[in-house]
């Protein structure tokens, strides 16, 4: 991998705490395996909750000089760690590659869109306005102050190993919060990689601590027990979004959570079936379907139900399955258990009455590559239905009546994007207005940007990220009462 890198040195296997490379306080390590190949690309720093916490008490520290800086000068930090991460936007792309296996094309975009949110916030940060409210007596003046919530921890999962983060850091610093990060023991190069150019750009020691490690749970419950920590936020499954809940109950913390979800992806008999086809193609493969936006149900109108899987059927069947590196459309699923899932949910819809159109097993190149592979005849009782594949795996489901569509889409405890392709203007209000998700993509199956506010809702989460929006979810509101 270093050979690969024209700046070895972001490639680090240390722990970035309180503003030093450091070595477990045990000496353990863990290995980082490249899931195209299977080979240890790293040994990597196994840190626990001993040292979280001595991450927490830096950035308690760090943090009251940092909010009382401008917020024009925490923007000119934040625009240079930015601009970092553009210039080395091929080395960082590489790691991500390597780390996490999705095409390099794609690690590429990554790269940009997880630095486009410093960008943003660096820039939003300088708009944090307050309010002066009409009194309610003669003799009183009231002003909302927004104040940063703090020292952060987050925990983020290893399908977007950069952007993930940089979501939730760019908006905590912008605001004036420190941060302690324990990314995913699958991809901590990226999370590193990242801190080595904050470094660089000058960001305050302690202000920022990368805490990799196994004991998960262990780190977790550092966050949510030490009273320093005062907000968490989270993307995962929403089975540990649960956990975490749960713990910061006892401290009273404030909590975002991005959790799983389960999308719907709606062809009316209206659509133009192309442009359909190629948004489902972007929504459901990308990062061969291991996002929580991936279409994971695709229901189909009666009248082009065919026409719309002998169009998707023909793409999909172009599409190269390969290692990141080697120019694929889709790389490796991330680990065995992954493909299992896969399999599994295959199994189980053909069991019940579905039919494999294309694709449907381990790829013949072995390894953890499967083939991209489409489902007709899905039905509400097969496991895709209310659990998210995460795989290259798209189930067509056929409908009939708007009213039908909308009640099966709803039909789910998870609530994050949905998308729908149509063209008559009263329907695409209607569906827009009814479907019950904090994401609805219209005759595009793309919808991820720094400018809008992405989050779920029911059980896909709390908050939102991105937008003018996501900088709230790391301040506090406080009123002042004067007596004049
Ligand atoms: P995924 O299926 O994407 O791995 P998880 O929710 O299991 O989703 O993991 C997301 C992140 O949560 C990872 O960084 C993982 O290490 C972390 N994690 C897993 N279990 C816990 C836990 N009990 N407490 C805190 N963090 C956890």
């Amino acid at each position: 991998l270093t050979s690969r890198l024209s700046d070895p040195s972001l490639l680090q296997t240390r722990a970035y705490l309180a503003g030093d490379w450091v070595e477990a306080d045990s000496g353990a390590t863990f290995p980082v395996i490249n899931p195209a190949t299977g080979d240890i690309i790293a040994q990597v720093a196994d840190l626990g909750r001993a040292e979280t916490a001595r991450a927490l008490q830096a950035a308690e520290t760090a943090q009251r000089d940092w909010a009382a800086l401008t917020a024009k000068d925490r923007a000119a930090v934040l625009r240079k760690w930015f601009d970092l991460m553009m210039a080395n936007q091929a080395d960082l792309a590489t790691i991500l590659t390597a780390e996490m296996g999705k095409p390099l094309a794609e690690a590429m975009g990554e790269i940009a869109y997880g630095a486009s949110f410093i960008e943003w916030f660096a820039e939003e940060g300088k708009r944090v306005y307050g309010e002066t409210v009409p009194s309610h007596q003669p003799d009183k003046r009231i002003m909302v102050l927004k104040q940063p919530v703090g020292v952060v921890g987050a925990i983020t999962p290893w399908n977007f190993p950069n952007a993930m983060i940089t979501r939730k850091v760019g908006p905590a610093l912008a605001a004036g919060c420190a941060f302690v990060s324990k990314p995913a023991a699958e991809t901590p190069l990226s999370a590193l990689a990242l801190a080595v150019l904050a470094e660089r750009a000058g960001l305050p020691k302690g202000l920022l601590s990368v805490i990799p490690g196994l004991d998960a749970p262990g780190i977790g419950l550092e966050f949510t027990e030490n009273p320093i920590c005062r907000k968490i936020t989270f993307t995962g499954s929403t089975n540990v979004g649960r956990i975490l809940l749960r713990q910061a109950a006892d401290q009273v913390m404030k909590c975002s959570m991005e959790l799983g979800g389960n999308a719907p992806f709606i062809v009316f008999d209206d659509a133009d079936l192309d442009a359909a086809v190629d948004g489902a193609l972007a929504s459901k493969y990308r990062n061969n379907g291991q996002t929580c936006v991936c279409a994971n149900r695709i229901y189909v109108q009666a009248g082009v139900y065919d026409a719309f899987a002998e169009k998707l059927a023909a793409a999909v069947e172009k599409m190269q399955v390969g290692d990141g590196f080697e120019g694929a459309d889709l790389g490796p699923l991330i680990t065995e258990n992954a493909m299992k899932k896969v399999e599994e949910h295959i199994a189980d819809a053909t069991a019940k009455g579905g039919t494999v159109l294309t694709g449907g097993k381990r790829h013949a190149r072995g390894g953890l590559f499967f083939e991209p592979t489409i489902i007709t005849g899905a039905t509400r009782d097969m496991l895709f239905s209310t659990d998210e594949t995460f795989g290259p795996l798209a189930p067509l489901f056929k409908f009939d009546t708007v009213d039908d569509v909308i009640e099966l889409a709803n039909d789910t405890i998870f609530g994050l994007a949905s998308y729908f392709y149509a063209r008559d203007l009263g329907r695409v209000y209607k569906v827009a207005e009814a479907l019950e998700y904090g994401i609805v993509g219209v005759n595009t199956g793309i919808i991820s940007t720094e400018v809008a506010p992405f989050g779920g809702v029911k059980q896909s989460g709390l908050g939102r990220e991105g937008s003018r929006h996501g900088i709230e979810d790391f301040l506090e509101l406080k009123y002042v009462c004067l007596s004049v």
